[in-house]
Parts: C-alpha cells; sequence; structure tokens
C-alpha cells in the first residue's frame, strides 16, 4: 500500500503540477499545488476561468495522473476512477434514450442490483430532490434544473466517499441555482461525505462551504484558503445579510477581481 498519510479519509494533494502540450505549446495548468481535505468538509474552488479547477478535480477523479506529486485518499494514492470518487460534472451527461429512472439507477444496474431494489432506491432518491412522478419521462422531457438533479443524484445514488462537483449549476438560472443549493446542502448534511465544488461564483463559494479556496490564473495555485464560520443548517436565501458571509465576500472579491483581470490578458 502506497501510505503517504495517515489521515484517515483524508483527501490530500500533494505538490501536485500539471503540465499539458497542445499544438507545439506546452501550457502549465497547475503548478506545486499542496492541499489536505478531511472527511466531511464541504470545500469550493473559486479562480478564473482557465485556472486549473477543472484539471485539479481530473486529477483527483483518477481520470488523469499529475505530471508530478501525488493525489491521494485514505492513504492511496489515486489510480485511475473508482467508485470511491464520484464525478458532477457541469453538463449533464444524462443519455437521451434512457428515461430519468434508468439513468438515475445505472451505477446500480451496471453493479448487478436486482431491479426491484434497483427501482426503490431511485425512486427514494428521486423523491429527495421532488422529482418522485418524474421517473418514466425522459431527458428532454425535463427542464435543466430537472435534468441536473438527476445528474447529481445518479452520482450520489453509489455513495461515494468524496464527491466531485465541476460548476453543477452554472448554467441554470439564479432562482433555480439557489434552490439546487438549498437541496444539495440538506442532502449532504449528517452525511459525513467530502465535497468539493469548482464554481465561479463566490457568492454560492461562500454560502455552502465549511472553507473556501481561491485558486489564481494559470497556472493555478492556493492563494486564500478559509473556513466559513456561519452556523449551519443555513439559510441560503439570506445568508449575503450575514456579516460573517459579507466579510469573506469582500476579502475574496478584492483577490479575485485581480486574479480574473491577469487572467483576462493571458486569453
Ligand atoms: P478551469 O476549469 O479553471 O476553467 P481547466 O482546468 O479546464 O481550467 O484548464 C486549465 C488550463 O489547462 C487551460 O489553459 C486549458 O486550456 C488547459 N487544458 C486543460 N485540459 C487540457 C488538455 N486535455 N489538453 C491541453 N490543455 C488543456
Ligand atoms: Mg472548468
Amino acid at each position: 500500500m502506497n501510505s503517504i498519510d495517515r489521515g484517515a479519509g483524508d483527501l490530500v494533494i500533494d505538490d501536485v503540477s500539471q503540465d499539458f502540450v497542445a499544438r507545439d505549446r506546452r501550457v502549465s495548468a497547475l503548478q506545486k499545488t499542496t492541499l489536505r481535505i478531511p472527511p466531511g468538509e464541504f470545500v469550493t474552488l473559486v479562480g478564473p476561468s482557465g485556472c486549473g479547477k477543472s484539471t485539479l478535480l481530473n486529477l483527483i477523479s483518477g481520470l488523469m495522473a499529475p505530471s508530478e506529486g501525488r493525489v491521494s485518499f485514505d492513504g492511496s494514492i489515486i489510480r485511475g476512477t473508482s467508485r470511491t470518487i464520484g464525478y458532477v460534472t457541469q453538463q449533464d451527461n444524462l443519455f437521451p434514450w434512457r428515461t430519468l429512472r434508468d439513468n438515475v439507477g445505472l451505477s446500480l444496474e451496471l453493479t448487478g442490483v436486482p431491479a426491484k431494489e434497483r427501482r426503490e432506491r431511485v425512486d427514494e432518491w428521486l423523491a429527495r430532490v421532488g422529482l418522485d412522478g418524474f421517473g418514466d419521462a425522459y431527458p428532454h422531457e425535463l427542464s435543466g434544473g430537472m435534468r441536473q438533479r438527476g445528474n447529481i443524484i445518479r452520482t450520489l445514488i453509489y455513495e461515494p466517499r468524496v464527491i466531485l462537483m465541476d460548476e453543477p449549476f452554472g448554467a441554470l438560472d439564479a432562482q433555480t441555482r439557489i434552490t439546487l443549493q438549498e437541496m444539495l446542502l440538506s442532502i449532504w448534511e449528517g452525511t459525513g461525505r467530502t465535497i468539493l465544488f469548482v464554481t465561479h461564483d463566490l457568492t454560492e463559494a461562500i454560502a455552502l462551504a465549511d472553507r473556501v479556496l481561491l485558486m489564481s490564473s494559470r497556472p493555478g495555485r492556493i492563494l486564500r484558503d478559509e473556513r466559513v464560520d456561519i452556523a449551519r443548517p443555513r439559510d441560503i436565501f439570506l445568508i449575503h445579510h450575514h456579516p460573517e458571509f459579507r466579510r469573506l465576500f469582500d476579502e475574496f472579491w478584492q483577490e479575485l477581481r485581480t486574479e480574473v483581470q491577469i487572467a483576462a490578458k493571458k486569453r
């Protein structure tokens, strides 16, 4: 076993760099990034577009191995994808030819869960996110917010210990987004699961998180790492009035604005 750390259930990014070569040009996407996330923490990551956020998630998910450094979970180096680490992407990847129920139950189907049990578990999850009655619908018959709920529970249903989410609400309108933020928190609270959630929306980052990370423009580095000292359960609709929210927002915004301006010049 590759035991590089003893923190049970910790997600550890250890001195990780990632380079890409595209059309004879080398792009450094991540530079010497180090990060430790203990089990059960809800961490959000904000940063300008193109700074390496998705790259970091891809590395943690096991889709890619880092150019340098190590990524480990629970004391073992992550090698390839597994059910321990779930990944919710920005676009819903629901299969258009499958009903919502069959999309959400896909992972259970692949692991041989019998049809009756599968149906029960899927319908339970559909109800938890307000999609009861839509199990027989096809993705094109659902709104963007409904599809994204399906996309999220499709991963949550197999209960990964770490859940990576890449701008999952980025394409939704503001009201749908708030509703889904609230839904996500209510599902997550008390589960002890780790979430690493990427967003470019600072309000969302602070509202959801135990801890907010700010990433620099490319090559990405963690510039700021702060705890959000606001009690749970939180009222997502009113949290922007909270003094701690305002303090963090102003602090992060100064730096994020600078990084966004730097990133814009690199394009
Ligand atoms: P973000 O998610 O923060 O917007 P990404 O992690 O997607 O940023 O990308 C960071 C940088 O790495 C960008 O410059 C992007 O073009 C580059 N990049 C990402 N993936 C690849 C890849 N597979 N091949 C080449 N370059 C890539
Ligand atoms: Mg991205």
